[in-house]
């Protein structure tokens, strides 16, 4: 499938030179000629990254950023400064950007960090699953909602995101330390032994026979694999 791009940018001849250049590469690139509609695009339509320039009539690319994080969307953002300027550099990141260029540039410095950008985004995030089955099981991440056999079950937050996680890598074996980087951030206190606990109460809540598990397999001395 091709990566999708939305380019918000004013400048109608940069804008297509960066379409042009991005096309010519594979990518499906969409296009927004100011901060308003970038901003409405970018919320509605499935991007894997947005190149936004921060220089924009209606809206700066700084609060379209910030707007679209602030909504919880988690699409990679490559901005683009018009000066070298330090401040821009920072607000821009500190908003939620995850790479920035300074006009002007080479085109080939914009195919190299949208590479980067869309590699990183890949390796970090598989296709989020939002509705999912197996055995007597029915969960809808979207509303946090786990059902077995209809009847409402109770997972709490870190149960339902260790879940996912695994779900979302189904079939694959998950090492403990991604689980405890992915699921719990390495916050202070955590150890292989909170894994382990909550691994329990998964089986407890969802298997049949939670001696015998048959979904949520350990593999022993690395990590843990979900089946369907
Ligand atoms: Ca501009």
């Amino acid at each position: 499938m091709n990566l999708r791009i939305l380019l918000v940018e004013d400048e109608p001849d940069v804008a297509l030179t960066l379409s042009d250049l991005l096309t010519g590469e594979g990518y499906v690139v969409d296009t927004a000629p100011d901060g308003a509609q970038g901003l409405e695009r970018a919320a509605s339509g499935r991007f894997d990254l947005i190149v936004l320039d921060v220089m924009l009539p209606k809206m700066s690319g700084f609060e379209v950023c910030r707007q679209l994080r602030q909504h919880g969307k988690d699409v990679a953002i490559l901005m683009l400064t018009a000066r070298s300027q330090l401040t821009d550099r920072v607000v821009g990141l500190r908003l939620g950007a995850d790479d920035y260029l300074t006009k002007p540039f080479e085109p080939p410095e914009l195919l190299a960090r949208v590479e980067a950008l869309l590699r990183r985004v890949k390796k970090e995030k598989p296709p989020q699953v939002v509705e999912y089955d197996f055995g007597r099981i029915h969960i809808h991440f979207g509303r946090a909602e786990v059902l077995k056999d209809g009847s409402p079950i109770n997972l709490a937050a870190k149960e339902l995101d260790l879940l996912r996680y695994l779900i979302d890598r189904r079939g694959k074996v998950v090492s403990r330390e991604e689980l405890l980087e992915g699921v719990w951030e390495y916050q202070p206190g955590v150890s292989s032994r909170t894994l382990d606990v909550h691994i329990a109460w998964l089986r407890q809540k969802l298997e049949d026979n939670p001696q015998n598990p048959r979904h949520i397999h350990t593999v022993r001395g690395v990590g843990y694999r979900f089946s369907p």
